[in-house]
Formats: C-alpha cells, structure tokens, sequence
C-alpha cells in the first residue's frame, strides 16, 4: 500500500519498496520504517563546544551520533557523504537505543548529541536514545536544521536539553535554491523549541554573496530577539567550499567580524564568529558590563569566570546580571 510519510513538510508519497526524499524512510510492506533504526554510522567524543554549543555544560564531552541521510540537499554540505548516501553504502555499527546510554557512560559523557547529519529524520532512534538516557541522567542535544513537522518535533522536544539550530539564512529563497527546503517551518521550530524549555543556541553559516548582506543580518538578527529573546545565542560561522558549492571563496574573516557587531547592535547579548581564530568572537561576554565571562581558543576553554549563585543560578561575577544558559 503506498504511504504518506507526515514526518518532515516534504510529505512524501512513498510506493511499498521505495524511500522517501531523505533516502532512509522506507515503505516496507506498507509500513513506513526508518532503515537506520540503531545502526549509526559516526560515533564520536567531541567537546561540547564543537556542535556549537557554549552556553551549556562548557568543557563537557559529548558522545556524538549520526545515522545516514538528510531531508535537506544543500549545495555546501560539509557531511555530504553520509548525508547524501544511501545507507546501505555507508559502514555502519549496531547500537540500539537501550546500548548507546551505556556507550556515553562509558566514554565519561554525561551529554548525547544527535548531530553531523540531520536527527529528526532518523526520528524514532533519537527519540528512544533520548528517553533511555534521560531516564539515567544524561542530557540530550540536538544539532540539527530543525526542519519537520509540529507535532513529532513536540514529542521529541520532551527529552530534549539543548539545541543548535541551523538558521541557514533568512530567505525563502535560500532554502528553496540551495537546501531544497523551506525557512517558515524551521523558525516556527525553533519558537517551539523555546517555548518547550529547550536551551537554543542558533548557528548561521555566512556564505559570500548568497546570504551576507547586512540587511539580512538585521533582520535575522531582529527576528530572534523578537521572537526567541535577545539572551540566544547566535554563532556566525565562517563558510569553506564543498560539495557542490566549490566555486564560492571561503567567507572572509571581516565579514564575519561585521556581522556579530551588526547582531550586538541589533540587540542580542551573545553573539560569536566560528570556524576561525577571532580575538573577540569565540568569548562570551556579561552583556550588561562587558567583563569576559568565558574565554576560548578554538574548542578550549582558556578561563571561566562565571559565578553560581547558592540558588544555582549563573552570573556575571562583577555585575551579577544572570548569564543565559545552563551551566552545571
Ligand atoms: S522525513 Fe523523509 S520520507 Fe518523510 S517526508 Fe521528510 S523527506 Fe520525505
């Protein structure tokens, strides 16, 4: 029987024996069924900084999983191998959701991050790794581009910590040109997400004249202190040619620099430059008195200065003004 997979807004019509737009849910017998169901095919320890995330657990590890497949096609995917990939041609390793809690553990992580490709089509595996591991303590994370539909988003956000969500520009017509997607469904997410108690951190890839302009930085800008809070933090990240999107430079650093003071005079309090070496864009800073709360190099944590109340809450040490996050 031909199915209608509801998952993502593709709504795909998927004929008994075929697979959906994503490549991995498949109608098998007239039942939808995810083929990556507990065979990631990335497993690795990274620091939590590098989904990004920096306004959660800093210094943290974090054991980090993908499945194959994506319901996305952008031109400049950085994991287009396994993104892209059918997964019967991707090397995979057996690990079920009731194993992989114990593989964290294992390894001295307290987080799980769902990330590298995109977690919500490999839905029904994030969602029972991530049950089992909150039932044991760990926090769930998700590193995605937020993209699916209301209802299975609500459900997962359940046992879901914290996200980075990919705003990858804000224009309908960057999605449709170079994602094969559409922008409302991930802002409505990422409202959800918020309101959902979902620690969000955004991460924006800045590619060379496709979505650099300041008046997009203004309005993306504008957008998330308006409808997420000017406390969310922001990463601009420096883009590098790949995929089918070679013939772009790599973004230059002074773009990267403008936009994170275009997004501070727009507003939002924490805003930072990625994927490269910055003086000032990899710390965090008290957004009310200027004090270096956190500084980095890279993935490092050079100094941490923030200060925990009794009550547990975070603060600034010199102006005691509440540090968005969540910190222990
Ligand atoms: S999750 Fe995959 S199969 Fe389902 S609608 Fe989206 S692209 Fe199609």
């Amino acid at each position: 029987m031909i199915q209608q997979c509801v998952l993502c807004p593709k709504s795909c019509i998927i004929k008994p024996g075929q697979t959906g737009e994503c490549l991995i849910r498949a109608n098998i017998d007239g039942n939808l069924t995810a083929l990556t169901y507990g065979y990631p095919c990335s497993v690795h320890v990274d620091p939590v900084e590098k989904k990004p995330l920096f306004h959660f657990h800093p210094g943290k590890s974090i054991l980090s999983i993908a499945t194959a497949g994506c319901n996305l096609h952008c031109k400049n995917c950085q994991n287009w191998e396994i993104s892209q990939a059918n997964p019967e041609d991707i090397k995979a390793y057996h690990l079920p959701p009731e194993k992989l809690p114990s593989v964290a553990k294992y390894y001295g992580c307290e987080l799980i991050a769902y990330t590298y490709t995109e977690p919500l089509i490999f839905y029904e595996y994030t969602l029972d790794t991530s049950i089992n591991a909150a039932k044991i303590g760990l926090k769930n994370v998700l590193v995605t581009a937020g993209y699916l539909n209301r209802e299975p988003l609500r459900q997962l956000y359940r046992y879901i910590s914290a996200a980075n969500i990919d705003l990858k520009a804000f224009s309908e017509k960057f999605y449709r040109d170079n994602c094969g997607a559409t922008l409302k469904p991930v802002l409505d997410g990422m409202i959800l997400a918020k309101s959902m108690g979902v620690m969000v951190e955004i991460t924006n890839l800045i590619i060379p004249a496709l979505n650099d302009s300041e008046k997009e930085i203004k309005l993306l800008s504008k957008w998330i202190k308006e409808n997420l809070g000017p406390e969310t933090p922001l990463h601009f990240s420096r883009f590098s040619p790949h995929y089918r999107m070679k013939n772009l430079g790599v973004t230059p650093a002074e773009t990267l620099e403008k936009a994170r003071q275009t997004a501070l005079s727009e507003g939002l309090y924490y805003v930072y430059t990625g994927n490269m070496l910055s003086k000032e864009g990899e710390n965090t800073y008290c957004h009310k008195c200027s004090t270096i709360l956190i500084e980095r190099r890279g993935y490092r944590i050079l100094k941490n200065k923030i200060a925990v109340t009794p009550s547990g809450t975070a603060v600034c040490p010199v102006c005691e003004t509440e540090v968005y996050g969540e910190w222990i």
